[in-house]
């Protein structure tokens, strides 16, 4: 036991502690800019698209922003397909979680829950792993690519929590923790930048024996049809879709910004250096994206009856 925490916040196990303070004010110039979005926005309901440029401020380094070092995830394949890969990423994973649970809502968190009070949310599709929306009180959240804080069986089935999984780990390998020291990056997925992972034993399911992995959405791997379906739809109830701190690099986020273009929605995308949809975008805003929902939250107006309001679902 090192340090005393204190009680999670019972869904995630997260760790409850006051949020990060990311609510500067905009700039005069970026305020020009955000006055423009509410412009577009007004009187719409919101399908709202997370990434890890909303996660930054709690902490969580985003792999695909301005600054990131260069990164090369594992993909599904070598994840199922390579024992040595597999035990590397179990034990980084390990590190990496550690690290991640301590992280705690921020500003920007905050807004989305404003705005969904406030009935301008059909929905948050998340591209972030890190439960963040969830423990900040948001209630309709799809979490596009998975949980970090549950692990799947591939074999039965099951489905455990990370904390679980931790402790099991924990005792297959006494003081791995203490003697790897994770001073390196760690990114959003929790893969902290460790290499001495040889020895490290991996658990398997605790029911069949089958392989476990973290409830993540791999490269090389598709999204769940549900989810998919769950997102279009959140989609299609919203007047607009409104995109925060993803640089839509992959086709899973980058298709819900082509289907709101093709069907004359508005797209407002905020969001710190260049992202895949730009050219889709009736307005791109180059800001921090806390601050930016900070504002939205408090100048949109409240949504009209009109919009919104049909009961209209993607084919697919
Ligand atoms: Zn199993």
């Amino acid at each position: 036991m090192t340090q005393p925490v204190p009680p999670g916040t019972g869904l995630t196990g997260f760790v409850t502690r006051e949020a990060a303070d990311a609510s500067a004010d905009p700039t005069e110039a970026e305020r020009r800019q955000l006055d423009k979005a509410v412009e577009l926005l007004a009187g719409r309901k919101l399908a709202l698209l997370t990434g890890a440029g909303l996660s930054t401020d709690s902490g969580i380094p985003d792999y695909r922003g301005p600054d990131a070092p260069p990164r090369n995830p594992m993909t599904y394949q070598q994840f199922v397909g390579d024992p040595v890969l597999r035990q590397r990423y179990w034990a980084r994973n390990h590190v990496g979680w550690h690290h991640l649970r301590h992280a705690v809502p921020n500003a920007g968190h905050e807004a989305v829950v404003h705005l969904e009070e406030r009935g301008l949310l059909t929905g948050v599709i998340t591209q972030n792993v890190d439960r963040l929306h969830s423990d900040a009180g948001s209630i309709r959240v799809i979490d596009l690519h998975g949980r970090f804080d549950r692990v799947l069986c591939l074999s039965c089935g099951a489905v455990y929590t990370r904390e679980g999984i931790a402790r099991l780990l924990e005792r297959l390998n006494p003081g791995y923790l203490e003697r790897v020291a994770a001073d390196g990056d760690i990114a959003p997925d929790a893969d902290a930048e460790i290499t001495d992972t040889e020895g490290f034993t991996v658990a398997d399911c605790p029911v069949c024996d089958g392989m476990l992995k973290p409830d993540f959405v791999y490269f090389g791997e598709n999204v769940p049809k549900e989810r998919v379906r769950l997102s279009y739809a959140a989609v299609d109830d919203a007047g607009a879709l409104l995109v925060a701190g993803s640089s839509l690099t992959v086709m899973s986020g980058l298709r819900f910004v082509r289907h709101a273009a093709k069907e004359g929605k508005p797209v407002v995308i905020i969001n710190r250096g260049q992202t895949r949809g730009d050219a889709l975008a009736d307005l791109k805003i180059d800001m921090g994206v806390g601050t930016a929902l900070q504002y939205l939250a408090r100048t949109l107006p409240d949504p009209a009856p009109q919009y919104g309001q049909h009961p209209g679902r993607h084919a697919d």
